[in-house]
Parts: C-alpha cells; sequence; structure tokens
C-alpha cells in the first residue's frame, strides 16, 4: 500500500471513513454475503430507524432510487415530471429512463432550491410527478405544494441525494410522507461505497420497488433455494444493494452523529471566514436543521476566480451546469431565467470531512485574493 496525503483543500469532496468500515466489509467478505443478503436487509432496517419511517428499500445508487421510485408512482410514456434544471444530470436520467418528460423549473438563487410557486405554475393536465431537489441538504419547504397536490395523482418524488440527515421541524427527510431518495454515493453524506435507498410511502410502493431492483422476481431467496423455480412478476431491473455495499454503510451510520457534527462545524467555519467579503454571497443553509453537504457561493467573473484557484491549487467546484442547457435535453430546453443568471457566478468550495478550520483559512484567504486581482473586492 502506499500512503497518501490526507485530503485537503485541493479536493473539492472527499469521502470520509471513520476505520471500521474495512473490517465491516472483511467479515462479510469472509462470510460469503456478497450479493443481496441479510445484511442488506440489516442496513434497510437500521436506515428506517434513524428516519423514524416504516420501510427502506435499498438499491444500488440513487439513480436507481429515482428509476424505481418514479415506476413505483406508475409515472411513463406521456407523463410530464416538474424538476429543477439545477441538479445533477442523474435526477433527469431518470425520469428519462421511465420514458416520461422533464418539466424543466427555476429555482430560488438564494436556495438553489424550487418554490412552492415554481411548482405550481408548472403544473399542467400531463403532470404526473414533481422532483424537487434538497440542492446541498437544504430541507426545502413544500408544504403547499404537499397540500395543493394532496388527492391528486401527481407524485412528489423527493432527490435527497444530498439531504441525508437533514430535518423538517422534528422530522428527518425521508420521514415527511413523500417518496424519497437518498444517495449513499462516495461524496454523500452517508457513503456505501455506491448505493442508494428509498423511502416508500406505502406497503404496495415498498413490495414494487423490492420487486423491481431484482429482476421482478418475487420470491425470496430462501424460497427459491426451496422450488424448482421462480415467478417473474413484471419489468426488473439489477438494482439490489450488495452486502458489501451494505456493510460500509452501517459502519457509516453508526458514526453519523460525528459527520453530522463535523459538517455543521466545518459548515459555520466558512460561514465566519466568508462574512468580510462583500462581493461573495453565500448559499446559506440553516445548520441547526440541515447536515450540510455543498458549500457554495455566488462570486463575479466566476470563470476567472475558478480559473485562479484551481492554478493554485485550490480544489474549486461547480455544482452544476444547468440541464435544460445540456445539448442532450435540448428538446426540454425553456428560459429559466433565474438558473441561467447564477449558472455563471456559483462556485462550490472543498467541503468533506478530512478539511481542517485552517484549511478553511486558506481556502478564503486565496478566494479574497483572487477576487481582489479580478477588482471585484
Ligand atoms: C449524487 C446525486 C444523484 C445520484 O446519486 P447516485 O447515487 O450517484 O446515483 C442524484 N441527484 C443528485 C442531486 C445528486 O447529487
Amino acid at each position: 500500500m502506499t500512503t497518501t496525503a490526507r485530503p485537503g483543500a485541493g479536493r473539492n469532496a472527499s469521502p470520509y471513513l471513520y476505520g471500521q468500515e474495512a473490517a465491516a466489509v472483511a467479515r462479510v467478505l469472509e462470510a460469503g454475503q456478497y450479493g443481496h443478503t441479510e445484511v442488506t436487509e440489516e442496513f434497510e432496517r437500521r436506515i428506517a430507524a434513524f428516519l423514524g419511517v416504516p420501510d427502506a428499500v435499498a438499491v444500488m445508487s440513487c439513480t436507481a432510487a429515482l428509476h424505481t421510485a418514479l415506476l413505483a408512482a406508475d409515472v411513463g410514456p406521456g407523463h410530464e415530471v416538474i424538476v429543477p434544471s439545477m441538479t445533477f444530470c442523474a435526477t433527469v436520467q431518470a425520469i428519462l429512463a421511465v420514458g416520461a418528460t422533464p418539466r424543466f423549473v427555476d429555482v430560488d438563487p438564494g436556495t438553489l432550491c424550487v418554490t412552492d410557486q415554481h411548482v405550481m405554475d408548472a403544473v399542467t393536465e400531463n403532470t404526473a410527478a414533481v422532483v424537487p431537489v434538497l440542492f446541498g441538504g437544504r430541507a426545502v419547504d413544500l408544504s403547499r405544494v404537499r397540500k395543493e397536490l394532496t388527492g391528486s395523482h401527481i407524485a412528489i418524488v423527493e432527490d435527497a441525494a444530498h439531504a441525508f440527515g437533514s430535518r423538517y421541524g422534528a422530522r428527518r427527510v425521508g420521514a415527511t410522507g413523500d417518496l424519497t431518495c437518498f444517495s449513499f454515493g462516495p461524496i454523500k453524506n452517508l457513503t456505501c461505497g455506491q448505493g442508494g435507498m428509498v423511502i416508500p410511502r406505502t406497503r404496495e410502493e415498498a413490495d414494487t420497488v423490492r420487486r423491481i431492483r431484482l429482476l421482478g422476481v418475487v420470491q425470496s431467496q430462501a424460497e427459491r433455494a426451496e422450488t424448482t423455480s421462480y415467478r417473474v412478476a413484471g419489468l426488473g431491473l439489477r438494482y439490489q444493494l450488495s452486502g458489501i455495499n451494505a456493510a460500509i454503510g452501517l459502519a457509516q451510520l453508526d458514526r453519523f452523529d460525528q459527520t453530522e457534527r463535523t459538517r455543521r462545524t466545518l459548515w459555520r467555519a466558512y460561514r465566519r471566514a466568508l462574512g468580510p467579503l462583500d462581493a461573495v454571497t453565500l448559499i446559506d443553509v440553516d445548520p441547526d436543521r440541515s447536515v450540510p453537504h455543498l458549500c457554495q457561493v455566488r462570486v463575479p467573473h466566476r470563470d476567472d476566480v475558478f480559473a485562479q484557484l484551481r492554478a493554485q491549487g485550490i480544489g474549486v467546484g461547480v455544482h452544476y451546469p444547468p440541464n435544460h442547457l445540456q445539448p442532450a435535453f435540448s428538446t426540454w430546453r425553456r428560459a429559466l431565467s433565474a438558473t441561467e443568471q447564477v449558472a455563471g457566478e456559483i462556485l462550490t468550495l472543498p467541503f468533506h470531512l478530512h478539511l481542517t478550520e485552517r484549511d478553511i483559512d486558506q481556502v478564503v484567504t486565496a478566494l479574497e485574493q483572487v477576487l481582489k486581482s479580478a477588482g471585484a473586492a
């Protein structure tokens, strides 16, 4: 093994392992529990208990979670799905995967999240679902949308890839009654290596997602071992979460209180350090409610600032280039003024659990100097 330096300000994001993950994986390998096994089921029970929900269904990624959740909500060809353009392309790909079309909407430039108004203005007779994105870990308040859509056939499927652990009031994201999808990819608040989770609204939806993730086969592993056949009940995909990945997630969940604390502490350190920089607008998040996932700012001369910080070895990034401007999604392009405006201003600063407060000071000092030389501060 080679030793690598601690990922610091040079990295925009980085997985963080507490140390016990490797032993957990070794135990699963020794026990031969590689595939969808009781380890996966234990992970589902532990996540459900953590969120305070009756059930959780593990899949191999959040993209798979969004895909299966939309299928479970009966979204398909001829349907429109309301989605902010300002999201990772995975959200849009999941909509296309069910044969529906994205109806791109704008976001509030202060939060990069949709508001009730953005959603309600975009509802048409073809709308089958709304996919709000809890950008940066913000628990978006969609109570008006929820109220107005109650009794309609329009499903709310939350893309909570950034928001594992965040809260709406006393409840965790995932426990609000909407279909919710989490990512446990390498750099998310909790990682399985790769992984995802669907929080279903009903028992029936849970059964549907469980069936789809295992190729549409309805029997359990135990039943399969005892019979000469199995039954394929409908469309299915190879989307299950392996026991190897689930073991990493279980080990991470044991330390999640520490993850939450550290993310909040680092967020507050950024907030303090950025406070005096007049040219910089922090896209704020309430660290008492949310588990911050990204540290994003809006700056003038963004492309120049980005290039100069990169040249200094500071791991800045941009989340995200808007989807409605992607060539692959141009069929569904429409004018989205706030998104187009912020797209040229947003800059994601390094934010991960290997950072120290000194790294944060280094990033902010570099940002301040670069802005000065760009004539903006
Ligand atoms: C990471 C991410 C996804 C996809 O998650 P995977 O687990 O990588 O499939 C979806 N939406 C958003 C907003 C994300 O950041």
